[in-house]
C-alpha cells in the first residue's frame, strides 16, 4: 500500500491547466456528475481507486458495492487519513462531503446508510477517480465521449 503522502497545493489556474472541463468542475468546484454516468460505476474488477487529481490511493474494491445510486459507493476508505470529511449544508441538504486529504479536490459525500460492517456509503463521483487494476493497466473514471 502506498503510503500517506505530502500535501499538494496548487492555484485553482494550475489546476484548470491540468484537469479536464469536467474533472475540475467536479474536483475544484464541488459538482457532481450525472448518475450512471462514470466509467467506473459498473467497475468490478480488482484494484485501488486513487484520486483523479493527485493520485493518492483512496479505496480498494474490497469495500465496493453496489449500491444503485449511480455513483461509485465503498463502504470504507483505504486508510482513514486519506480523506477529510466537512460539513457541507448547500442545497438545504445536512451532507458530510469526502475531500481527497492530499490535495483537497471534492470527492462526493458519505452517508450513513452503508452496509456492514462500517455502515458507512462514500458515495464518489467516478470523475474524481482513476482506477489502477492488480497487476495491470489504469482507468480513467471520466466518462469516455
Ligand atoms: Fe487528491
Amino acid at each position: 500500500m502506498q503510503l500517506a503522502q505530502k500535501t499538494i497545493e496548487k492555484s485553482e489556474e494550475e489546476w484548470e491547466q491540468i484537469l479536464t472541463p469536467e474533472q475540475y468542475h467536479v474536483l475544484r468546484q464541488k459538482g457532481t456528475e450525472r448518475p450512471f454516468s462514470g466509467n467506473l460505476y459498473y467497475n468490478k474488477e480488482k484494484g485501488v481507486y486513487t484520486c483523479a487529481a493527485c493520485g493518492q490511493e483512496l479505496f480498494s474494491s474490497n469495500t465496493k458495492f453496489e449500491s444503485g445510486s449511480g455513483w461509485p459507493s465503498f463502504y470504507d476508505v483505504i486508510s482513514s487519513d486519506r480523506v477529510r470529511l466537512k460539513e457541507d449544508t448547500s442545497y438545504f441538504m445536512n451532507r458530510i462531503e469526502v475531500v481527497c486529504s492530499r490535495c483537497g479536490s471534492h470527492l462526493g459525500h458519505v452517508f450513513e446508510d452503508g452496509p456492514a460492517p462500517t455502515g458507512k456509503r462514500y458515495c464518489i463521483n467516478s470523475v474524481s477517480l482513476n482506477f489502477k487494476k492488480e497487476g495491470g493497466e489504469s482507468k480513467k473514471g471520466e466518462e469516455e465521449k
